[in-house]
């Protein structure tokens, strides 16, 4: 298969409802070009400099969402464009978030990412910090929208846990999404999406299934 039938077979897999972000990080734009010419336009990338080195290549219409730990000296970077920044992993990432975007006289759409596995090489808020922080601190921050969560479960063969970790952070999100007007509940990528989606997922990243042969 080519690119753009695997990124069609993968596209196929998606249920309606379910938001797909072709994670296109460490590809080239020619390769993020043959599929924007499929139709689709929304990608995330997780490294802010290879972000902005592949956007002025690339058409202004694709939507850009950053995915990855974003460090609080480049938000200043992303600011005026960026879609939807997925990973605020922490009060003082919101923070200043909120501060540029004021500065761009824009309201950024945001996920807060909250921490589900296992594994201390993860970011994000424990659920009692992200109710902490949407009850106390987002009030003051009037230029972040939280749209949602955002999680990653273990990496690990283990489907019982990844669906334990998933589940838990679903009900999580269905417990706030009234009070939080939230949309968006990310998780799922190319080794655990089909079973994020069993879980509630309604936006998943795919890299690898679509890029890689
Ligand atoms: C790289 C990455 C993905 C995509 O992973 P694949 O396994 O390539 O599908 C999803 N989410 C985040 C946060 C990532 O960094």
């Amino acid at each position: 298969m080519n690119l753009t039938e695997r990124f069609f077979s993968v596209q196929h897999t998606i249920p309606e409802g379910v938001e797909l972000v072709v994670v296109s990080k460490m590809h080239p734009v020619e390769e993020i070009k043959t599929i924007y010419d499929t139709g689709h336009r929304i990608f995330g990338e997780n490294k802010v400099m290879e972000l902005m080195d592949k956007k002025d290549l690339l058409p202004s219409d694709i939507q850009w969402y950053l995915i990855g730990h974003l460090q609080t000296n480049k938000v200043k970077y992303v600011a005026p464009f960026v879609h939807l920044i997925q990973s605020v992993d922490s009060p003082r990432l919101a923070a200043e978030i909120d501060k540029q975007a004021k500065k761009c006289n824009r309201v950024i759409d945001c996920l807060l990412e909250v921490y589900i596995a296992s594994e201390e090489t993860k970011f994000g808020f424990s659920m009692d910090e992200a109710e902490d922080f949407l009850n106390n601190q987002l009030p003051g921050l009037p230029n972040i929208r939280i749209t949602g969560l955002m999680g990653m479960a273990t990496n690990t063969g283990n489907k019982e846990q990844v669906k334990r970790e998933f589940k838990s952070l679903a009900e999580f999100y269905k417990k706030h999404e009234k009070t939080f007007d939230f949309k968006y509940l990310s998780m799922g990528m190319t080794s655990d999406y089909q079973q994020a989606i069993e879980e509630g997922s309604n936006m998943v990243r795919i890299g690898s299934a679509i890029f890689n042969e």
